[in-house]
């Protein structure tokens, strides 16, 4: 199992240890972040930061199709939603994802596949960001509610808290992990909204409905 440091960072902030900017360096803020981490789980090597399973983070993408789950829509995301609301295994499981190795895992985010589960819903073909046009599929609110119910699902099996850092749109990988995405147009609108919103702000909303999930008694 490998970690980046920018994994590492990320979990830390996860975990609510910041260790600053999510830039890549080990510098003393990291440092400083690792050790309090590492105290707070009372763990000793880097390893004990993370789940056993090396899953550390879910991405949250739409897959930007027409109804109909596809099967390279399964081959890209581990699992698929569909218009109402059901989700498709894809054709890699989650835990593939924490040796990423391209055919054996899902490629759904741009140099951040490892130890990254990958979620889609599948709606948005056809959409336009600016003026805003939702296209032939848009989103539907039994996506939304499914894909908080999956993510949630996912964080209460591998240990992953529902954070920024951890819990994040596809939008928001470049602004908060800081790696950089070919330009792709991905979730920041929901159903209701007149127009795409601020990444950040739309993925608020995203882990607000994850995190009532995992506070229902009845949740996995
Ligand atoms: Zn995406």
């Amino acid at each position: 199992m490998t970690f980046s440091i920018r994994d590492i960072q990320a979990r830390c902030a996860a975990l609510g240890h910041s260790p600053g900017d999510i830039d890549g360096m080990m510098g003393p803020n990291t440092r400083a972040a690792i050790s309090d981490a590492l105290r707070a789980r009372g763990g000793r090597r880097l390893p004990d930061l993370f789940h056993p399973s090396g899953l550390h983070r879910i991405h949250l993408h739409w897959t930007a199709g027409a109804a109909g789950v596809i099967d390279l829509e399964l081959r890209h995301y581990n699992e698929v939603i569909d218009h109402e609301g059901r989700a498709h295994s894809g054709h890699f499981p989650a835990t593939a994802q924490a040796t990423y190795r391209v055919g054996h895992a899902a490629s759904h985010t741009l140099n951040a596949n490892t130890g990254a589960i990958g979620l889609a819903v599948d709606c948005m073909a056809g959409a336009v960001e600016r003026p805003f046009d939702q296209g032939s599929a848009p989103m539907t609110q039994a996506q939304v509610d499914a894909l908080a119910e999956r993510a949630a699902y996912y964080c209460e099996a591998f240990d992953i808290p529902v954070s920024p850092f951890s819990v994040l749109t596809h939008a928001e990988i470049q602004p908060t992990l800081g790696i950089r995405q070919r330009w792709k147009w991905d979730i920041t609108w929901l159903p209701g909204m007149k127009e795409p919103g601020d990444p950040i702000l739309v993925g608020d909303r995203i882990r607000e409905l994850v995190q009532r999930k995992m506070d229902m008694p009845w949740a996995a």
